[in-house]
């Protein structure tokens, strides 16, 4: 709870514009995408320049206030959420890009930026920012920095952490960082970065970023292949990497996910009856490539018991598909309001093996889950739903569905969490999933950047 004299303080930095303490705004900031999940700040304060997060953060430091940086809020761990109480530190009044260097190919942005308008803007000048999470309407650039996250494409092009060259930030003690900038290699000393990058908030909050692009691929294609099996589909994914051919996308859904999205969409998905689809994408330079590329992926899929293979050659049609793709989580909502989901990743060749096991702890536990993912990474989303049980089931049987998917996970050399982060909910989880050494150097790493623990406190560790 804040004193009077505090928020005083707060709000001379902010201007009172700024700085809310009504019910609507704390409301709002009570929750992410996070299900069943609510922490209520003592204020939220919007900020309009770096001098305003460096004195929030020094004075927030001296009075030991925990704070907590928040991008768009399309989290789904928990992590911008104020669960030890505090301020929301509100970045997405930063949102310019500040530059897209296309001598150098890089862009330089605030962290407020969303991705997808990042992406657009640098196609307009032939430029390509690959990373895509589900979520690109809506997510932050500073959000993805600080949950590494990843997207379909990472199959091919990787995750956020392979295009961030340079970083500027603030550390909890209100003092400048940074590091880096519009260079493709860097070694002098530790490379700082790395260590910031998927720290969840915990360690500093960024300000501006600067980010590799590559050129955009002259020729996109995607196909939607349907299976009679998930068998079927899960065998394919290996397949098409034991071909040595790497797709920008493959991305697994199942006849659950498929059938809800159907019903958000209200239109049908070809082959909808299928137990399974998977949903391709290829790209390269050169047309007649992807065309060679698309025939080689399609023959693979029909020897391994694909039902058929469509063609989306061009922009709408693509963008029907991965409309689809990406509606999925909010399609699974009005079944199951309250559900727990769960982003384990495991080695690629192990995709089978992982999607026998979960459906195997279905017929186990009497409870729908609900899959679909970056299978071409190994990371599949698993939704695991509560329905109409009763609360005190779902609290006893929600743990050990999730003690038999993470020893699964574990089990198969994989991890807990591919993209999602560990933020509040996968806390109690992570000790299982790291050495004790580790877990120790990760927290000696989080004393010595906030050692008076009041950057977005409660999260990661128990
Ligand atoms: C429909 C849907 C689909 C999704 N698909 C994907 C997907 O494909 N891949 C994927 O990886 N994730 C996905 N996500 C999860 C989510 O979108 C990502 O984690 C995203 O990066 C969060 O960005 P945000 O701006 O919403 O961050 P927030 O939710 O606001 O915050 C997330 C974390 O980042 C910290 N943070 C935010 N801004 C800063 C900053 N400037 N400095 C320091 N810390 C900061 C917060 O404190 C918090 O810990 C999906 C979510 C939804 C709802």
């Amino acid at each position: 709870m804040l004193s009077d004299k505090q928020i005083e303080e707060i709000q001379k930095i902010t201007g009172v514009k700024n700085a809310f303490l009504n019910d609507e705004s704390l409301e709002e900031c009570s929750t992410d995408e996070t299900p069943d999940l609510s922490c209520r700040p003592d204020i939220v304060v919007k900020v309009e320049n770096i001098k305003q997060i460096k004195e929030l953060l020094k004075y927030s430091n001296s009075e030991k206030i925990p704070i907590v940086p928040r991008g768009a809020g399309t989290g789904t761990t928990g992590g911008c959420l104020a669960v030890c109480g505090g301020i929301i530190l509100l970045l997405e009044g930063l949102n310019k890009i500040v530059d897209i260097d296309e001598k150098n190919l890089m862009a330089v942005v605030q962290p407020g930026v969303i991705t997808g308008n990042l992406q657009s803007e640098v196609e307009a000048k032939g430029l390509f920012y690959p990373v895509d999470p589900a979520s690109l309407d809506s997510c932050s650039i500073g959000g993805n920095v600080a949950e590494n996250s990843g997207g379909p494409r990472a199959v091919k092009y990787g995750v956020t952490k392979d295009y961030v060259c340079g970083l500027k930030a603030v550390l909890p003690d209100g003092s400048d960082f940074i590091y880096g900038g519009k260079i493709v290699k860097n070694v002098m000393g530790y490379d700082l970065p790395g260590i910031m990058i998927g720290s969840e908030g915990t360690l500093a909050v960024f300000t501006e970023i600067t980010l590799k692009l590559l050129p955009y691929p002259a020729a996109v294609t995607d196909l939607l292949i349907p299976f009679k099996t998930i068998k079927d589909a899960a065998h394919t994914v290996s397949s098409i990497l034991l071909n040595k051919i790497v797709p920008a996308a493959i991305e697994f859904m199942d006849k659950n996910c498929i059938k809800a999205v159907e019903s958000l969409l209200e239109r049908k998905l070809p082959y909808s009856d299928a137990e399974a689809h998977l949903l391709i994408q290829l790209d390269g330079m050169d047309q007649k490539e992807t065309e060679k590329l698309y025939e080689k992926v399609g023959k693979i899929c029909l020897n391994n018991g694909a039902e058929d293979v469509f063609v989306a050659d061009n922009r709408p049609m693509r963008e029907k598909l991965w409309e689809a793709r990406r509606k999925i989580r909010e399609a699974i909502k009005p079944l199951s309001p309250v559900k727990r989901s769960s982003d384990v990743v495991v080695p690629r060749f192990k995709i089978p093996e992982l999607l026998d096991g979960i459906y195997a702890l279905q017929e186990k536990h009497e409870v729908r889950i609900f899959n679909f993912g970056h299978a071409g990474d190994g990371n599949v989303h698993v939704n695991i739903l509560k329905e109409n049980m009763d609360d005190s089931v779902w609290q006893n049987k929600l743990p050990a569905i999730l003690d038999d998917l993470y020893k699964l996970v574990i089990d198969m050399g994989g991890a807990i969490s591919g993209e999602h982060g560990i933020g509040i909910i996968q806390k109690k989880y992570l000790k299982r999933a790291v050495g004790k050494k580790e877990l120790e150097v990760m927290r000696a790493i989080k004393k010595l950047f906030d050692p008076s623990n009041i950057l977005n406190p409660g999260k990661i560790f128990e």
